[in-house]
């Protein structure tokens, strides 16, 4: 197996987190969601009881977007993983720098290129949602 010596990214580690992450932000996802999303069993006997089901349904929704977009990242990272494309910028074709990856494992852009596309994301639209944790 050929390596990339100026790649010292453990990537079996890098891996091995996505996994565990994704494992449990699935788990929360159930969680939050009280029941599964799937099998509503909703016993709406009284007005009370329904508003708080609406309410806690909504804020498991609003978890369930925020899960799914770092599922996404994390599963789209798993891909790259597999395909060899892993610490390769998207944008500029750079590598990604070991330390930032191993701060940021589903990282898909180079700082230069994700400052770039920050800057101008903020000036497009404020609502662009970074990687940053
Ligand atoms: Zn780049």
């Amino acid at each position: 197996m050929a390596k990339d010596q100026r790649f010292h990214v453990d990537l079996d580690e890098i891996r091995h987190r996505l996994l565990a992450e994704r494992r449990e932000l699935l788990a929360r996802a159930v969680l939050s969601s009280g029941s599964s999303p799937l099998a509503p069993d909703e016993r709406d006997s009284d007005d009370a009881d329904a508003a708080v089901t609406t309410d806690m349904r909504e804020h498991a929704m609003w978890l369930l977007q925020d899960h799914r977009q770092k599922l996404e990242l994390i599963e789209r990272t798993l891909q790259r993983l597999n395909d060899g494309s892993y610490g390769r910028c998207e944008s500029c074709g750079g590598s990604i720098s070991p330390e930032r990856l191993e701060a940021l494992p589903y990282a898909t852009q180079c700082i230069a290129c994700q400052q770039r596309a920050e800057r101008q994301g903020r000036r497009l639209n404020r609502g662009y949602s970074s990687a940053d944790r």
